[in-house]
């Protein structure tokens, strides 16, 4: 049920606002949502984006969560948010792989077109979040729930900035590039000692 946690019984507002502070994860050394895929806490928490919107969708429409309706939802993404789309993927089975359709395997031909088409969907940015600012979380939802493919480095740095791009936030190019090149320069264990520092230090950013 939307509001809740797959496989807890807590119950709290499922997206951050904008201008909410970082909050630890239990599960992780980072922010909450920093830490999926691995964390199931925070891989929870990031399906949980997807989850509430779907549900919200089928009570406005007073729709059941089944197969037909994910359906004909996948077949018009440009006439729903991205969150809808998603978790309608999520529920169909992919003819290829077997898996989710589009989070399979790099090289499964049916879940890389889906995964393609899944941009059209509409992304609407939230008052008082920098223009631009839904298209990157929902971007780096994509990449933490099919990391398959992208670069470590990249998953790491997409890992590291989904928290503060919830509260809204969102660099700029110039910031963005920089953010790139210094991550470039880093090993994985350096890139991997910022998520605690993060917490330390919020809105910092890179050092
Ligand atoms: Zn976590
Ligand atoms: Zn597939």
């Amino acid at each position: 049920m939307p509001g809740s946690l797959n496989g807890g019984s807590e119950v709290r507002p499922l997206r951050p606002s904008v201008g909410a502070p970082l909050r630890a994860c239990s599960g992780c050394p980072g922010p909450e949502y920093s830490g999926a895929p691995d964390c199931a806490r925070c891989r929870a928490l990031v399906d949980a984006i997807l989850e509430a919107e779907w549900g919200a969708f089928l009570a406005q429409q007073g729709l059941a969560d089944e197969p037909e309706v994910a359906e004909l939802v996948v077949e018009e993404p440009d006439r729903h948010d991205w969150r809808i789309v998603d978790a309608a993927l999520d529920r169909l089975v992919c003819s290829e792989c077997g898996g989710p359709l589009s989070r399979g395997p790099v090289g499964c031909g049916a879940c890389d077109l889906a995964n393609g088409f899944r941009y059209a969907a509409v992304e609407t940015d939230r008052p008082g979040a920098r223009p631009g600012n839904e298209h990157a979380v929902r971007v780096s939802v994509s990449v933490v729930r099919r990391p398959q493919g992208i670069s470590e480095r990249e998953v790491l740095a997409r890992r590291l900035f989904l928290p503060e791009l919830l509260s809204g936030d969102l660099p700029s190019t110039g910031q963005a590039q920089a953010t790139k090149d210094r991550v470039n320069r880093m090993s994985v264990t350096e890139i991997e000692a910022l998520f605690s520092l993060m917490l330390r230090n919020p809105g910092v950013g890179i050092p």
